[in-house]
């Protein structure tokens, strides 16, 4: 054993010459110029001073060489930190302080407003574009093409990823070399990708998606992936026939089906479409199986524990659910205090393996309060399991609305209001009252052409809702707001409704 993860992810790889990233528009790249980009970025990172255990943060544009940097940092054994592209500096700030970075790169362009406050967290800042420019890059460039590749155990740190938490302050999640190679080869397997597939990668890789699920399951199955700097609609299917999977975020999939053009031919050689991050709509999953004969699959995972749930490849996918334990992953649902509670009872997912992260950086007590000493991790999603295991997740813990002391599971409620005629979908929130400690509320996205009307609504609900789940407002808007990841962002309808019942 030399390094766990780059001599199972890249090593294998070395001298392919088969192609490893399609870049449409540009020149694709082979496993071994790849390999050999990464080598000349491995040396690059050692002469920047970064030893095995430092930490490097990016944030820079998906591209070919925000990727080799990635690899780069396995194999010389430092510790990665992906940043959004999005993120103000004085959130990098943040990031590059908690994680005590000894270098961040960036675009060229940003490089001006990022020095205060990498100067302030005693980083380096180095230059590097999507295109394989900027300072770092150059500094590249006369590197040897091979790197002698550092030695990392299973439990050594690979990556820290910081939750895209919506409450509080971000954590980095600790995650080893074995948390990302062991989920790799379970998704790998169960999905039954090969050296003939070609992954069409349309997800961001600053997030567990696109970067851990997505690229290393392709780069275990030694097969291309068609990268593409983020999701376009058009794009994606001008591209959709050279490609025989797809992972998505429910987004892409609603997208794609506006699209008249998505049809059955469109999707021929496609074998598998995967979805997550985010709750797949039953309607969604069930139009897309009308339009082009495929059911997704989808799966349930967060940055903290990789992939947990999964529907099977071979048996039934369910609409609405996310499917049964991956194999090696123990799941439980369970009551506050960590008892499991019978089958068809919502309680909070806790799960256990491998494939379950080391704890949050740098903070014990937010790593005692969430993961359990036996090894399970409260995941704060509220979920049930059927009697036959598959797992349908409720909502979020934390979205919970509890109105006059019953317990509220916004996901009945939207279930209720995405099945009425000329819905589209909702989001239903909790927001203060004066009575009721919290009112329910729904936001209500109408769609294409209908006309929705708040009495309708209210009559429909009042039929199969009991009194305190119905909502004491509803607010029709053209979309909800959504994160990068396809997140309906409750927090925001929250406080942008925090003042609805305020007298
Ligand atoms: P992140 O750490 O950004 O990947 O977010 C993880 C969270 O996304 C989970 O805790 C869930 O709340 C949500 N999530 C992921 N996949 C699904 C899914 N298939 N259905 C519903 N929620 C999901």
């Amino acid at each position: 054993m030399r390094n766990h993860l780059y001599d199972a992810l890249f090593d294998p790889h070395a001298v392919s010459e088969r192609t490893f990233l399609i870049l449409p528009g540009g020149t694709d790249l082979s496993y071994r110029g790849f390999l050999a980009l990464t080598a000349r970025y491995s040396h690059a990172l050692r002469a920047a001073g970064l030893q095995p255990g430092d930490r490097l943060a990016l944030q820079i544009e998906k591209s070919p060489d925000m990727l080799a940097v990635i690899a780069a940092a396995i194999q010389a054994g430092v510790v990665f930190l992906p940043l959004n592209p999005a993120y103000t500096p004085t959130e990098v700030g943040y990031f590059i302080g908690d994680a005590g970075a000894k270098l961040l790169l960036a675009d060229v362009a940003s490089l001006g407003a990022l020095a205060p406050v990498a100067e302030a967290a005693g980083a380096g800042l180095m230059g590097l574009n999507a295109d394989g420019s900027g300072s770092f890059a150059d500094a590249a460039r006369a590197l040897p093409d091979t790197f002698p590749t550092e030695l990392r155990a299973p439990g050594d740190l690979a990556a820290l990823l910081y939750t895209s938490g919506t409450t509080g302050r971000s954590k980095g999640a600790m995650l080893s070399h074995d948390n990302l190679l062991s989920n790799a080869r379970v998704l790998t397997e169960a999905w039954r990708f090969t050296d003939r597939d070609v992954l069409l990668h349309a997800l961001p890789i600053f997030h567990t998606h696109g970067l851990f699920v997505a690229t290393n399951i392709a780069l275990l199955a030694g097969c291309p992936m068609i990268f593409l700097p983020k999701f376009d609609a058009e794009q994606v299917i001008g591209l959709m026939q050279r490609a025989t999977a797809m992972m998505g975020v429910p987004t892409f999939y609603t997208r794609l089906l506006a699209d008249p053009r998505l049809d059955r031919t469109l999707v021929a050689g496609m074998r598998l479409f995967v979805s997550g991050s985010a709750p797949l709509l039953a309607e969604t999953h069930r139009e897309w199986q009308a339009r082009t004969g495929h059911m997704i699959l989808e799966r349930y995972g967060m940055t903290e524990t990789n992939m947990n749930i999964s529907n099977p490849y071979g048996g039934e996918r369910r609409a609405g659910t996310v499917g049964l334990p991956l194999p090696g992953v123990e799941v439980k649902v369970c009551d506050g205090a960590g008892a499991e509670l019978p089958r068809g009872e919502v309680g909070v997912i806790e799960v256990r393996g491998p494939n379950v992260f080391q704890g949050y950086w740098q903070m014990p007590e937010k790593t005692r309060e969430e993961l359990r000493a036996d090894g399970f991790f409260i995941t704060g999603d509220l979920g049930v399991m059927g009697a036959d295991g598959y797992v349908t997740i409720v909502g979020r813990g934390k979205d919970l609305v509890i109105s006059g002391g019953f317990n509220v599971y916004p996901k009945e409620v939207e279930d209720l209001i995405d099945a009425l005629p000329g819905v589209l979908e909702s989001a239903v929130i909790g927001v203060p009252h004066p009575d009721f400690g919290e009112a329910v509320v729904a936001v209500v996205v109408p769609r294409k052409g209908a006309v929705l009307k708040e009495e309708d609504l209210r009559m429909a609900m009042a039929r199969d809702l009991a009194k305190f789940k119905q909502p004491k407002h509803i607010e029709i808007v053209p979309e909800l707001p959504r994160n990068t990841m396809g997140k309906v962002q409750k927090a925001l309808l929250r406080e942008r409704l925090r003042e609805l019942f305020q007298r």
